[in-house]
This record gives structure tokens, C-alpha cells and sequence, in this order.
């Protein structure tokens, strides 16, 4: 991997590229930037086998522009300070960006989760939550963790469980955490939510005319060869819902190495097989590349890149000979700012990360709004709109004097569950996201990315001057 400044800093040169075009008090701008807060919390986990080791966590507080802050918390072996700090600086941008009420955050545990049993990892995620309700950094007012990586439902159920059981009967407890188990309070549709959006921002983005002439590709998902880097919740959920879709899963790029099949590979195969244990490289395929080497899996023939791994992937030593003409960035941070220049004057079209992986916390939010309800998305309505519709039909047959068939009651005489209106309302954000920030590329004759930055920086601004904090 090549030199690459600190990832916060990364965030920032994004962020000062987007602030140039702008005009706002150099106050105001260094303001929005700064990160409000970082805990450092480290505490004793005693061991199975009796030994006592150190864990060290975070929680960064970047913008308290809007209450309460939310982002996800990960577990992974490289986490940082800085990383944990230009995450929660992603999570202030991407929440303004999709008009979400939340300022930014975001946690880290440094452990390799699977040098852990399930106990100590149970242990770990109660005693971090502990460290968080003491220091008032969580709560449905004030911060609102969630998944990331390393992170799925049990870790968070865990993460719940702890806070009810400080919360002393708190009514809105339940919206102190997302990505709960739907028995726990969650909402469907928030474990795959974060590829099913950046399905739908692809697919709008492959769906624009002018746009792909300039990249020389054909319109819609049908055939486009995708590599995937990262075969987890986003990458994986990504790739099903663009292959359902008529697109290819040409390579996947995981820890053990990578896998190229021109002919389409199948996920669920390899998730199958990777979760008993095998690895991706003993399935078939006609290029294979070993872990010392799969990061360059990355510079395959492709027409799409999807990087839903880690951080700083893309970078000056691989920009010039990625072959791919769009990058869909489902990870936080894949693309060092030179190579995102690198890549923007070779004319590849970068959908960024902080519009492109919005949907995941566009479902917290709604499962945020769920907990302060009580109830289930559609549960007053559902049956009344099957019953409208049923009405209506046979309205229309009696006026025609013909009966409709059967399908078309299926199709009309439905009401919605809770699950179409999760799907819905983050296909509506991430169709509008897209079309926000084309608008301002297009305006400002900027890319994609430093439009969103516009737009996020803008939303922010207005939050503090509309509170009198900044002219
Ligand atoms: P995950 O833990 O479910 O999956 C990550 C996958 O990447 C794993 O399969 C892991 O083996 C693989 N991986 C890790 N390091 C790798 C490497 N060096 N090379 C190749 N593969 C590697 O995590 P996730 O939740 O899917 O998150 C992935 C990315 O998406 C992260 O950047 C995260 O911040 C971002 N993200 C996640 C969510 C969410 O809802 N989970 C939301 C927004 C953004």
C-alpha cells in the first residue's frame, strides 16, 4: 500500500475542496470540521483461561450541530483514534446529505474478533456500553450507536440489553441503539439496508444517459461485471441485490485472497462455504490471487468496483491501473484524496461513500423513529389500504360490468408491511440523494463527490446559523 495521509485528514481535503467553492466565515467553516469530542476508554477484560488483558475503545463526538449524534461502532484490529475520528467526521456529512436529524459519531473497539470467544466478546460489548452510559454517550437523545464493521445483531443485542438494564425504565430506551433483532425492537429491512442502497444509488446512477455515454458504457445493471471487495454486510447485500438485477459478480476480494470468474460468481456459494470455514480460493473460478496479493483483485476487468471493506484501499499506487469506469464506494473512506483526483481526471466516475453508503443509518433512523412510536410501520394501516383497494375494484367492475382477475386484486388489494415501507422510503433517499447531488455536480461542474461535500457543508451551516452560533 502506498503513503497516504491520515485518514482524518483524508475527510478534511475532501471537505476543504468542497469549502473553497463555497462562501462561508473561515469560523464557521473550521467549526463544522472540528471534531467536538473523542473518549479514549480502556478497561480490564478477564479472560477465559484467567488472564486479565486491556481493551482499548472509542467514541468520537464529531458535530453537535443536531441531537442526538449516531454512528455505527466496529471491532477491528487496526482501529484508531484518528480512524475513529474521520468516521464520526463522515457520519456529520453523510446524515446532513441524506436529511437525517442527527449530528456525527462514531465507536471503535481495537480487538480481532476472532481471536475472542462469544463470552469475552459478550463481556467486552457490556463493559464498553457501561464506559458509554457513564460518560453520557449514549441514549436516544444524545448518541445512538449502531452496526459496523465486525458488528451484527448479537453485539448489538448485547449493547441494548446493557443500556435497558441501566436505563431505569426509560420509555424510549429502545432508541438508544440501532440494528436491533426485530424481537428486540428493530425494523425490518436494517441488516441488509446499507447494500440495498448503495443497489439503488448504482442503479440510478447507471440509469442516467449522459452519464454513461461519457464513460462509454451502456445504460442500466444488465451485464455490467462487478468486482466486490469485502463480501460482509454491505458487500455482500450489495452484490445479491445488483445481481438480482441482471449485474455480474465478476470477482470478490476478501482477506484470504481474491477470485475472478468471467462467467459470474455465485454469493451465496461463497458465504456458504467461507462460513464453514473454507476459503474463496478453493471455489472455481479462472484467476485466483493468494492474501499477500488480492488487494490487486482491485485492478481487474470490471466495469463496476465496489470497495465494502476498509478504509484507504484505493490510493496513488493503484488509481492509475484500476480498470473499472465506476467505483461505488460502500466502504467509509476507500479512495485517498490523490486518488480520487487521479481517478477523476482518468474520467472514472467515483459514486461516493457518503452518499453511496447512506442507507444503512437512513434504516437506523427509521428504526430511531420506530422506538419513540411503539409500534410497527403500517400496522394501523395495512389492512385499511388492502381494504380501499378491494373496494375500489370491485367498484370499477360493477361500473365495466367485468371481473378483474384474481392477480390483479394480488396486485392492487394490498396494503403495505413494514418491510415495503422500510424499502421505500430508503429507495425515495437514496433516488433523491443522487439526483441532489448531481444538480450541484452539474452546477458547480464539480464531481460527485466534492458535490456532496457541498451539499452536506451547506446543510450543516445552516443548522448553526439558524441557531444565531454563526452569522
Ligand atoms: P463486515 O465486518 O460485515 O464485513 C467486512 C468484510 O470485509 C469482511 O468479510 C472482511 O473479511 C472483509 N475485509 C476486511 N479487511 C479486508 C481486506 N483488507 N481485504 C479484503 N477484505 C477485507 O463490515 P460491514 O459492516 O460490511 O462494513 C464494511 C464497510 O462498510 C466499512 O467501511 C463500514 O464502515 C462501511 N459501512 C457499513 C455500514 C453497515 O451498516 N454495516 C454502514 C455504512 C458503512
Amino acid at each position: 500500500m502506498s503513503d497516504h495521509p491520515p485518514f482524518f485528514a483524508q475527510v478534511n481535503r475532501y471537505f476543504d475542496r468542497a469549502a473553497e467553492i463555497l462562501d462561508y466565515p473561515q469560523g464557521l467553516l473550521e467549526q463544522i470540521k472540528a471534531c467536538n469530542a473523542v473518549y479514549h476508554l480502556s478497561f480490564p477484560l478477564k479472560r477465559d483461561d484467567g488472564t486479565i488483558e486491556v481493551i482499548h475503545g472509542w467514541r468520537a463526538h464529531h458535530s453537535q450541530h443536531r441531537l442526538p449524534v449516531k454512528g455505527g461502532f466496529r471491532l477491528a484490529e487496526q482501529a484508531s483514534e484518528d480512524e475513529v475520528t474521520a468516521l464520526a467526521a463522515l457520519m456529520t456529512y453523510k446524515c446532513a446529505l441524506v436529511n437525517l436529524p442527527y449530528g456525527g459519531a462514531k465507536g471503535a473497539i481495537r480487538i480481532e474478533k476472532s481471536d475472542y470467544s462469544e463470552a469475552e466478546l459478550e463481556r467486552i460489548i457490556r463493559r464498553y456500553t457501561f464506559e458509554l452510559v457513564r460518560r453520557n454517550c449514549i441514549g436516544p437523545g444524545v448518541d445512538v450507536p449502531g452496526p459496523d464493521m465486525g458488528v451484527g445483531q448479537q453485539e448489538i443485542a448485547w449493547m441494548h440489553d446493557t443500556y435497558l438494564a441501566l436505563s431505569d425504565g426509560e420509555v424510549n430506551a429502545p432508541g438508544a441503539v440501532t440494528g436491533k433483532p426485530v424481537s428486540q425492537g428493530g425494523v425490518r429491512g436494517r441488516v441488509e439496508a446499507t447494500g440495498r442502497g448503495v443497489y439503488f444509488g448504482t442503479r440510478e446512477a447507471v440509469a442516467q444517459p449522459e452519464l454513461m455515454k461519457q464513460l462509454d458504457l451502456p445504460l442500466g445493471l444488465e451485464g455490467k461485471r462487478i468486482v466486490i471487495q469485502g463480501l460482509g454486510n454491505v458487500g455482500y447485500h450489495a452484490g445479491k441485490f445488483l445481481a438480482e438485477d441482471g449485474a455480474v459478480i465478476v470477482g470478490v476480494v476478501e482477506r484470504e485472497g481474491a477470485l475472478y470468474n468471467p462467467r459470474g460468481l455465485d454469493l451465496d456459494e461463497i458465504r456458504a462455504h467461507r462460513a464453514e470455514g473454507g476459503s474463496l480460493l478453493e471455489l472455481e473460478g479462472s484467476e485466483r490471487l493468494g492474501s499477500s496479493e488480492g488487494a490487486a483483485g482491485l485492478e481487474w476487468d470490471c466495469d463496476i468496483l465496489i470497495p465494502a471493506a476498509i478504509e484507504n484501499v484505493i490510493h496513488t499506487g493503484n488509481a492509475p491501473r484500476i480498470q473499472a469506469r465506476i467505483i461505488a464506494e460502500g466502504a467509509n473512506g476507500p479512495t485517498t484524496a490523490d486518488a480520487s483526483q487521479i481517478l477523476t481526471e482518468r474520467g472514472v466516475l467515483q459514486i461516493p461513500d457518503l452518499y453511496l453508503n447512506a442507507g444503512g443509518v437512513t434504516v437506523s433512523y427509521f428504526e430511531w423513529i420506530k422506538a419513540h412510536s411503539h409500534m410497527r410501520f403500517g400496522r394501523m394501516e395495512r389492512r385499511f389500504r388492502a381494504m380501499a383497494g378491494e373496494r375500489m375494484l370491485s367498484e370499477v367492475e360493477g361500473l365495466v360490468g367485468k371481473s378483474f382477475p384474481s392477480e390483479a386484486y394480488n396486485r392492487v388489494a394490498v396494503g403495505a408491511s413494514e418491510e415495503d415501507l422500510v424499502n421505500s422510503g430508503l429507495e425515495e433517499t437514496m433516488i433523491e440523494g443522487f439526483h441532489e447531488i448531481r444538480a450541484t455536480a452539474l452546477e458547480r461542474t464539480v464531481d460527485l463527490r466534492t458535490a456532496a461535500f457541498i451539499n452536506s457543508i451547506q446543510k450543516v451551516a445552516l443548522a448553526y446559523q439558524e441557531r444565531g452560533i454563526f452569522p
